[in-house]
C-alpha cells in the first residue's frame, strides 16, 4: 500500500501536505504520531505536527481547525484524539472541511459513507477490509461480526462489510452472549479494547479474526484476542504489527486521494 501512495504521489508531480493536529503529550498518541509523520514522509507526503499545550481551549483548537481548512497548501489534516476534557471531541471533528477530512471523522464522511457514496474512509475499519481482501477472505453472503460499535471504527466497520454483502452483526458491551455470535462468524472483527476477550472457545473452525484492540499491558500492547490459542484453529491478525500498520497507511492513502481532488476550500 505504501509502494502504491509512492507511484500515485509521483504520477501527481508534488507531495501532498499533511498536518496532524496534536493537543497535549498523551503518551499513546505521540507514539501514533511519530509513525503517522515517519511512514507518511517515507512515501513522500510532507507532513508536520501542528502541536497545542494541553490547557488549549476549543476556542483555540477550533481557531487551527479554520485556518487549515482555508489553508490551499494543506490538502488533509486530522486531528488526533483523545482530546482534553475542556475540548467537545465531536464539535470539533465536524468543523474539519468534509473535502480535507483524511480521518474521515465527519458527520458528512460517515454519512457518505452510510449511503454509499464515495467518501474518505476511516483508515481503521478500510486498512481492515484491505487485509481481508489480501488474504482472500470470502466476505459476500458470509456472517461477519463486529465486536464494538464506535463511530471511528466499529459502526463503520459494519458498513463496510454490509457494502461487500456481509451478513452483519454489531456486538457491544450490553450484548448478553457474545460467544453466541461469533462461534457462527466466518469473520469476527473485535475493537474493543479488552485483552483477551475473544477467545479460542468463541471463534469457528477456519475463520478470519481480524483484532483491532491496543491496550497497554505494562510495556507491551495487547489486542482484543487470545491470538496464541486462536491461531491454532482460525486465520487471526496480531497485535503488534496487524491492524496499527496498515491503518497508517490507509491514512496515508486517503491524503493522496485528497491531494489528487481537483478543489480545495
Ligand atoms: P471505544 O470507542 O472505547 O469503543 C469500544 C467498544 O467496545 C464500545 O462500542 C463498547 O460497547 C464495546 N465493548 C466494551 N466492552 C465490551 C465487551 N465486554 N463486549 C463487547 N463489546 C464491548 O474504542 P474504539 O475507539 O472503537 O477502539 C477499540 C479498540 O481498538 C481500542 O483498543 C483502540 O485502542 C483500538 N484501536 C486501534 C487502532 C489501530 O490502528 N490498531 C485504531 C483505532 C482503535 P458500548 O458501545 O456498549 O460501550
Amino acid at each position: 500500500m505504501l509502494n502504491e501512495a509512492k507511484a500515485r504521489i509521483a504520477k501527481l508531480g508534488r507531495s501532498p501536505r499533511l498536518v496532524i493536529v496534536q493537543v497535549g503529550e498523551d503518551p499513546a498518541s505521540n507514539t501514533y504520531v511519530a509513525s503517522k509523520l515517519k511512514k507518511a514522509e517515507a512515501v513522500g507526503v510532507k507532513a508536520e505536527l501542528a502541536k497545542l499545550p494541553q490547557s488549549a481551549s476549543e476556542k483555540e483548537l477550533l481557531g487551527v481547525v479554520q485556518r487549515l481548512n482555508k489553508d490551499k497548501l494543506v490538502d488533509g489534516f486530522i486531528v488526533q484524539t483523545p482530546l482534553p476534557r475542556q475540548i467537545n471531541e465531536k464539535a470539533i471533528l465536524d468543523a474539519v472541511d468534509p473535502s480535507k477530512d483524511v480521518d474521515g471523522w465527519t458527520s458528512t464522511s460517515a454519512g457518505r459513507l452510510f449511503s454509499g457514496l464515495d467518501a474518505f474512509e476511516p483508515a481503521t475499519p478500510a486498512g481492515v477490509m484491505r487485509m481481508l481482501d489480501f488474504y482472500k477472505a470470502p466476505i459476500e453472503g458470509k456472517h461477519a461480526v463486529v465486536v464494538g460499535r464506535s463511530n471511528t471504527v466499529g459502526k463503520p466497520m459494519a458498513i463496510m462489510l454490509l457494502a461487500r454483502d456481509a451478513t452483519v452483526t454489531i456486538c457491544h458491551s450490553k450484548t448478553p452472549d457474545l460467544s453466541k455470535h461469533t462461534i457462527t462468524a466466518d469473520i469476527v472483527v473485535a475493537a474493543v479494547g479488552k485483552p483477551g476477550l475473544i477467545t479460542a472457545e468463541m471463534v469457528k473452525e477456519g475463520a478470519f479474526i481480524v483484532d483491532v484492540g491496543t491496550t497497554k499491558v505494562g510495556d507491551k500492547i495487547a489486542g482484543d484476542v487470545d491470538f496464541a490459542n486462536v491461531i491454532k484453529k482460525a486465520n487471526c491478525s496480531p497485535v503488534p504489527g496487524g491492524v496499527g500498520p496498515l491503518t497508517v497507511a490507509m491514512l496515508i492513502s486517503n491524503v493522496v486521494k485528497a491531494a489528487g481532488r481537483p478543489e480545495k476550500s
